[in-house]
């Protein structure tokens, strides 16, 4: 196993000599899990981000193709420690290995697919505008325009994907593709992990030659050490994972700060999937079956899990609810990531089972240990649902909320209610899609994806990828947390007019000399 340090990394240095206070959790045992870490000073702080300032002002003008290289050696060294990971992440988080060893690959995937955005270089958006000086009445100057990076950014790492959305994950990835250098807040529920994961970035940093501070993970309290790095005043934007109270608590205060700053907070989101007449009547085992997949997959803590199932019925129901109540009370029990995250599962599971208009149709087995989740499935009425705001309140964990409805206008009236997410997914046969247009059309302006005859969970990782969604799934809906559009979060718009060439960015220069895709004259070229 790599050595772990217990310590923040500053820059090349180890953080300082405090009292340990975050501890890994075993979450099966209760176990308190070595070492511990120290919450980084005010002055360690303050250092991880000057660096990341200093760091800026070259990492910032680093060409597409060093920081493709920077991006595979983090990749390269991530992978050479998988073995490490997929022993210590279990424990941390109680994944399975396998799962580790799958979300090592995609966050290796992540890394390289941003080397490869920043390397080809279109993602800037190049535009020029010719100069014309006979135009009149007045000469027309030469204006071109580019995405740039923003300056240091900072990322709180998730507690439901140790490696895929943390130290190295996708904002890690989207940032630094962009130039911007990071300060990473570790999450308390997977500290070893992140070091292991910080000590593979912080090589590469050194082996690629570029500024200490292009790279800093801090360890503390989100309310101490998380809230000082987001009112950093050389902090520019950061990207959060998280719960809606802490998310909209960050948000705030990057909002009241004295130069406010981009904050892109995914947080809560239910994903109702609605199944369609026909597509009952074709398909409803494959369909429970399919929704039970989905709604266990990862024991149900990824953010798009689907917590809201919407059925028809004045259509034959029955032979569905039945199925997934005997797949959910067939499951078998597993552990989930964290004390508090088990808690908030139980706590929300018994307010949901325990609504009087709600029914619990099926409870799943827990199994032994601590931090057990058993699946769950209730069911309520459209009117129920429509009248009570708790019952459309993510639940974090395996379980979905059947909502039943006696036609085309409730199913309508539902999704008209239902705040944003980010995702909505629709059984339907052609015939069903054909007839329910307008259920699409109103899913479109609730949601950042619609899944047509899928489901929700398993994000693929690509570049026409959308994951985000109108507030509360995140806190702005313009935005994608995965997937190469990722990168212009962490970016902002730069105008050069009347430049000589040899002051403009490459990207801008009259003889192209990177060979981008660029709009000429309103032309691409
Ligand atoms: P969280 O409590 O929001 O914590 C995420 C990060 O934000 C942690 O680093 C935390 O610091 C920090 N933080 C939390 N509240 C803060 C505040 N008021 N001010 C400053 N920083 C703050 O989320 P979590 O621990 O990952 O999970 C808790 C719940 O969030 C889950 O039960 C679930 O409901 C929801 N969740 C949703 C998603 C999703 O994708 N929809 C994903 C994960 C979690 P600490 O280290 O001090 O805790």
């Amino acid at each position: 196993m790599a050595n772990l340090t217990g310590k923040s990394i500053i820059g090349f240095q180890p953080g300082g000599e405090g009292d340990p206070t975050v501890f890994g959790v075993n979450p099966v045992t209760g176990e308190l899990l070595q070492p511990g870490y120290a919450a980084v000073s005010e002055a360690e702080l303050n250092r991880a981000v000057e660096l990341a300032a200093d760091a800026f002002e070259v990492f910032g003008k680093t060409s597409g193709t060093d920081k493709a290289a920077f991006l595979r050696k983090i990749a390269d060294n991530i992978e050479a420690i998988g073995d490490d990971l997929a022993r210590l992440a279990p424990q941390e988080t109680g994944l399975p290995e396998g799962r580790i060893r799958m979300e090592t690959g995609r966050t290796c995937g992540q890394l390289r697919l941003f080397a490869s955005v920043a390397e080809e270089g279109t993602w800037v958006d190049a535009r020029i505008d010719l100069a014309d000086p006979e135009r009149v009445p007045v000469p027309k100057p030469d204006v071109r325009s580019m995405e740039r990076p923003l300056g240091p950014v900072a990322v709180f790492c998730a507690s439901n994907f140790p490696l895929a959305f943390s130290v190295a994950g996708g904002d890690t990835a989207s940032a630094l593709a962009a130039g911007c250098p990071i300060v990473v807040k570790a999450h308390h529920s997977h500290p070893g992990t992140a070091e292991l994961v910080g000590q593979a970035v912080t090589a590469a940093v050194r082996d690629c030659g570029l500024p200490e501070g292009t790279f800093s993970l801090v360890y503390g309290p989100g309310r101490e050490t998380g809230s000082a790095l987001v009112r950093h005043p050389a902090i520019k934007a950061a990207g959060f994972t998280g719960s809606r109270a802490g998310g909209q608590a960050l948000m705030k205060l990057a909002a009241d700060r004295p130069e406010p700053i981009p904050f892109y907070a995914e947080m809560s989101s239910i994903n109702p999937v609605f199944i369609l007449p026909g597509a009952l009547a074709e398909r409803s085992e494959q369909l429970a079956a399919g929704l039970h997949g989905s709604m266990t997959l990862g024991v149900g803590q990824f953010c798009t899990n689907p917590g809201l199932t919407i059925l028809d019925s004045t259509t034959d129901i029955e032979p569905f609810v039945a199925k997934l109540a005997e797949l959910v009370g067939g499951s078998s029990g597993a552990t989930m990531l964290n004390p508090g995250i088990s808690a908030a599962y139980d706590s929300g599971a018994g307010a949901l089972g325990g609504n009087d208009a709600v029914e619990a149709v099926a409870l799943g087995q827990t199994g032994d240990g601590q931090c057990q989740a058993g699946a769950a499935l209730f069911r309520t009425s459209a009117e129920a649902f429509l009248s009570d705001e708790s019952l459309s309140a993510e639940l974090f964990g395996p379980s979905t909320l059947m909502v039943t409805h006696d036609g085309a206008d409730k199913m309508l009236a539902l999704a008209k209610s239902l705040e944003g997410q980010l995702t909505a997914t629709v059984h339907g046969t052609a015939a069903d899609l054909e007839a329910n247009c307008e259920l699409l059309e109103v899913l479109e302006t609730k949601v950042g994806r619609v899944v047509i005859n899928a489901f929700p969970t398993g994000v693929e990782v690509c570049h026409a990828m959308v994951h985000g969604g109108p507030f509360p799934a995140t806190s702005d809906g313009r935005s994608t947390s995965v997937g190469t559009r990722a990168i212009h979060r962490f970016t902002r718009l730069v105008c050069y007019q009347g430049f000589p060439d040899a002051l403009l960015p490459v990207e801008l220069r009259e003889s192209n000399p990177l060979g981008i895709r660029r709009l000429v004259d309103g032309e691409p070229h």
